[in-house]
């Protein structure tokens, strides 16, 4: 694959979860989707990513409206909200049980923990010890009469998944050609045991669905682009291309988070800030005094 340059109608998307506020670091990169499709007659969407329940909030996802509308970013088509498009998502999974690639995992947070710390030689990823796989050595019956029984969710079976698909690659406009590591993920999540889907499954369908050509988002997602890029593979999903952009730090040189005081844009706002020139600025990379580029 070379470097094919952005395509000639871009769309691109800005896929909050309303699980906070939106800070300056969200601002920065809507702002920057925004612009990318701009600049050229492109689409720009905006996605609620709204499948967690108990974490999403309505006043949230307000929130989100209002800070967009001060900003002065505006978003083409409809909002997309995650929540009401679940028989995608479950279509998604039914395909890929199909294929034999995912498993019911009936594990809870505190089980996994416990088989990590038992075994000294666990597998760690990038974000943080894999699932060790109890659930996927389940014999047929077994696992028949706990799903009967019992709430579970869906994981994949990455080695199979892998072996399937073959080395996989991604373009990424800042850092080029990337290949695919999905396996140092382990068996992710593809349906959670509280909601028919997971975040890699529903962001790879919704970027699909909604003809997203182009994915601007933050480099915490590197390692997720893996991921997202197998589950294109096999449903046979267009990969976009992708730019990570830098995270954000806070005075304390710590990314930036929802809960970090003082950067909220609500809070900016209240105090009677500029949205333009605040927009003009981060467009110009000038972040507010106290933040800066992560890792910088
Ligand atoms: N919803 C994700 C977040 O708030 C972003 C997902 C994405 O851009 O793919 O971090």
């Amino acid at each position: 694959m070379t470097v094919t340059g952005r395509p000639q109608h871009i769309v691109t998307r800005f896929a909050p979860s309303p699980t906070g506020r939106l800070h300056i670091g969200h601002a920065w990169s809507a702002l920057m989707a925004h612009d990318a499709a701009r600049a050229c007659g492109g689409t720009f969407r905006l996605r609620i990513e709204d499948i967690d329940g108990a974490r999403s909030r309505e006043e949230h996802v307000a929130g989100i409206v209002e800070d967009m509308a001060w900003l002065g970013i505006g978003w083409d088509g409809d909002l997309v909200r995650q929540s009401e498009r679940l028989p995608l998502y479950q279509s998604a999974l039914d395909r890929l049980k199909a294929m034999g690639l995912a498993y019911p995992c009936f594990c809870t947070r505190a089980e996994i923990a416990a088989e990590v710390a038992a075994s000294a030689s666990a597998p760690h990823g990038p974000d943080g010890a894999l699932y060790p796989g109890t659930c996927r050595a389940l014999p047929e019956q077994a696992r028949g009469e706990r799903m009967a029984a019992e709430p579970h969710a869906w994981r994949i079976d990455m080695a199979k998944a892998v072996a399937l698909t073959g080395p996989l690659h991604w373009m990424d406009e800042a850092r080029g050609q990337m290949a695919a590591d999905p396996l140092s993920a382990g068996d992710v999540v593809l349906a959670r045991k509280d909601a028919p889907t997971s975040y890699h499954l529903a962001a790879t369908v919704d970027d699909a669905d909604m003809g997203v050509n182009f994915v601007l988002r933050g480099e915490d997602l590197l390692a997720a682009t893996g991921i997202h890029r197998l589950l294109q593979a096999l449903l046979g999903l267009p990969t976009p291309l992708y730019r990570h952009h830098p995270l954000l730090a806070g005075p304390d040189g710590k990314r930036l988070a929802k809960r970090t005081g003082g950067i909220a844009l609500a809070e900016l706002r209240a105090a009677g800030a500029d949205p333009l020139a605040l927009a003009r600025d981060l467009r110009a990379g000038v972040f507010p005094v106290g933040i800066s580029l992560a890792g910088a």
